[in-house]
């Protein structure tokens, strides 16, 4: 399920070049343009939707098999001591790609929120 209009799906249709660090059949994981720490990874599910509240079941289930997978990610990615993961949601969080993503923060200490 790609959107023709989305960036993420083009990224994960190989569309547009990336750096990926992770692809399986259901999840894709690649540096952020626009690092906001040492370590910025975004984990992206392959079926496209915007928000958590609009997600059917199943791809519910990719979200808490991303969560399975992320701390080995992050862990052979630089995140040994930690990392913090930010799902933005709609315009108020600042959400500017309308397909769903995990930021992955880490790499170094990243003070309070
Ligand atoms: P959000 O504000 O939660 O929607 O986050 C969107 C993120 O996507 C931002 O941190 C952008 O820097 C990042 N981003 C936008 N375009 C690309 C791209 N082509 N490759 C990698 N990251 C991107």
């Amino acid at each position: 399920m790609l959107d023709e209009q989305c960036i993420f799906c083009k990224i994960i249709a190989g569309e547009i070049p990336s750096k990926k660090v992770y692809e399986d059949d259901w999840m894709c994981v690649f540096a952020d343009v626009e690092p906001k720490a040492k370590v910025h990874l975004l984990a992206v599910p392959k079926s496209h939707f915007k928000l958590l509240s609009e997600a059917t079941d199943d791809q519910m289930e990719i979200i808490s098999y991303m969560l399975t997978k992320i701390p080995r990610i992050a862990r052979e990615n630089g995140c040994e001591n930690g990392y913090r993961l930010i799902i933005n949601q709609g315009e108020d969080a600042g959400q500017t790609v309308f397909h769903l993503h995990i930021h992955i923060l880490g790499g170094e200490p990243l003070g309070d929120l």
